[in-house]
C-alpha cells in the first residue's frame, strides 16, 4: 500500500530531498528528534524489514551504504551517529514504507 513516502518519492509532495540516486531518496525528518534527523528510504515500496526477502539484498545493503555516505558528508562519521529502523506498529513504526532514520547530536537512549 503507498504511503506518503511513495508520493515524495514521486514528487507529488514538494520536499527538500537531501539525496537521491536510482535506489533511494534521503529527506529532512519533518519531526525531527536530533540535530540531525535524515529518513533514508528506498524507491521501491517494501513495507518494513519483515516484508523484505532475498531480493532486496542490493537495496538493503545500498541504504546503509548511503547512510555512511550521508554521515561522511555531513561531518558525523567521527563524532557517531545512530541509524534505526521501526518494524510494525508495536515496534514504533508509523509510515508503512521501510525507512532508515539517521540520527546525530543527541542519541536516543536504547
Ligand atoms: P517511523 O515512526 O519510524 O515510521 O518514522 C516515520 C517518520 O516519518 C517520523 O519520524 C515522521 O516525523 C516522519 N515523517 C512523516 N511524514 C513526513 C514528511 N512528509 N516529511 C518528512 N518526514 C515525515
Amino acid at each position: 500500500m503507498s504511503t506518503i513516502f511513495s508520493k515524495i518519492i514521486n514528487k507529488e509532495i514538494p520536499t527538500d530531498i537531501q539525496y537521491e540516486d536510482d535506489l533511494c531518496i534521503a529527506i529532512n525528518d519533518i519531526n525531527p528528534k536530533a540535530k540531525i534527523h535524515l529518513l533514508i528510504i528506498p524507491k521501491k515500496e517494501i513495507q518494513n524489514i519483515n516484508s523484505a526477502d532475498e531480493n532486496d539484498q542490493e537495496i538493503l545493503g545500498h541504504l546503509l551504504l548511503v547512510c555512511k555516505k550521508l554521515a561522511v558528508d555531513l561531518k558525523i562519521s567521527e563524532s557517531g551517529y545512530q541509524i534505526l529502523t521501526n518494524i510494525g506498529e508495536g515496534g514504533g513504526q508509523t509510515v508503512m514504507h521501510l525507512h532508515f532514520h539517521l540520527l546525530s547530536g543527541n542519541a536516543v537512549t536504547l
